[in-house]
């Protein structure tokens, strides 16, 4: 039997172990995740009831234009509702626009590290990958405008990043946007959009308008807490919306995921409390870096990466023993680091306290040898 020659060469994605799974094998009686930047405050307590209410509708597709939650989004955006494009999470966004516009012969050009999805779905269609050294976690705007050449097809910016969490600012957005060519379209991955706090971080849907190559990613995966349910989208221009959708699948997102959705949005006030709470739990996590002399990249999301004095897979190992999963820096291209979710306030000072002593015992370890 035969597929895709990369095919062999791909390996599936990991998921990490179940929390079920690290309580069994560890014995613990309480674990908490921290490892894939989900909400750890839940989601709007209105998506509840939206959800019942579907329970009837079992036996129905759900609606393959998704009017209700294109409405409810455009109108929140100020956008047209043909400027958007529903999807499986916003993962099923990046392997529409892959499956679309790149293969053999065209060529894609993104960071390294960022998400690892755009480099995944790429391979499949068969592009080459142009990846372009972050330079202290930070996307090399320069590096990749110089990566594009007449093959270019797509360019992926993450802002912020995953896994470093750094953002891209108002006027280098600006200036690579106007020096990228127009036929070469920018897909923008705004997953942590909802977190950024800083003040130059770039409001790019008024841009769409100047920018007909311009593609936004969003989620309701981070930020409104409902991961379980896959919904994300797409906001582009006309054009690139229709030149797109007939790669996605009829009924690609549920009832479920769109009665979800739209009860979310409607409740921005849980969003609000959401960043508050992030935020503070971010600058806490931040201070304790600071005072172990730990460094980090300045995260704008709801995470943050930490550099260590030990492997990433260790300190994984270790954290995971006490009841704590994280992802390893490792398995994200940043060696010697750890990914954490900023979680609640209690479980932010465990996980403290827990990385505290680990690194107090290795540089006691170092001195003495
Ligand atoms: C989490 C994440 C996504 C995917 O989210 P979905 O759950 O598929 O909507 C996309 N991009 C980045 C950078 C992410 O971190």
């Amino acid at each position: 039997m035969k597929a895709k020659p990369i095919m062999s060469k791909l390996k599936p994605y990991q998921p990490g172990r179940t929390m079920e799974q690290v309580k069994q094998k560890y014995g613990l009686e309480k674990v908490v995740k921290l490892a894939s930047n989900e909400n750890p405050f839940g989601c709007s307590p209105q998506v509840k009831n939206s959800l019942v209410r579907e329970y009837d509708n079992l036996t129905l597709y759900p609606d393959g234009y998704a009017t209700e939650l294109r409405n409810k989004v455009a109108s929140h955006l100020g956008v047209a509702p043909e400027m958007l494009i529903f999807g499986n999470g916003s993962d099923e966004i990046v392997q529409i626009l892959s499956r679309a516009i790149l293969e053999k012969g065209t060529n894609t050009v993104m960071a390294s590290p960022t998400f690892s999805q755009y480099k995944h779905n790429a391979l499949i269609e068969g592009a080459e990958i142009k990846e372009v050294p972050a330079i202290d976690g930070s996307h090399d705007l320069e590096g990749m405008l110089h990566a594009i050449n007449d093959q270019t097809r797509i360019v992926w910016l993450c802002s912020p990043n995953n896994p470093t969490g750094k953002y891209i600012a108002k006027n280098q957005m600006e200036d690579f946007l106007m020096r990228c060519p127009k036929n070469v379209i920018v897909v923008v991955d705004e997953a942590y959009y909802e977190y950024v706090t800083a003040n130059d971080y770039p409001e790019l849907v008024p841009e769409l308008s100047k920018h007909p190559n311009l593609v936004l990613l969003r989620t309701f995966s981070k930020a409104y807490g409902l991961a379980s349910l896959r919904v994300g989208y797409g906001i582009a221009s006309q054009e690139i919306i229709q030149l797109i959708e007939p790669a996605r699948e009829p009924f690609n997102t549920s009832r479920f995921a769109q009665q979800a959705a739209t009860a979310a949005m409607d409740d921005q006030e849980f969003i609000k409390k959401t960043v508050i709470k992030n935020k503070e739990g971010r600058s806490k996590l931040i201070q304790f870096c600071e005072e172990l002399n730990l460094s980090y990249y300045p995260s704008e999301a709801n995470f943050l990466t930490i550099h260590l004095p030990c492997s990433g897979d260790e300190m994984f190992e270790y954290l995971m023993k006490n009841g704590y999963i994280v992802r390893s820096g490792e398995a994200l291209g940043v060696p010697n680091s750890i990914r954490v979710t900023i979680g609640t306030e209690e479980d932010l000072d465990s996980i403290s306290k827990l990385i505290e002593k680990k690194v107090n015992e290795i540089r006691k370890m170092e001195k003495n040898s």
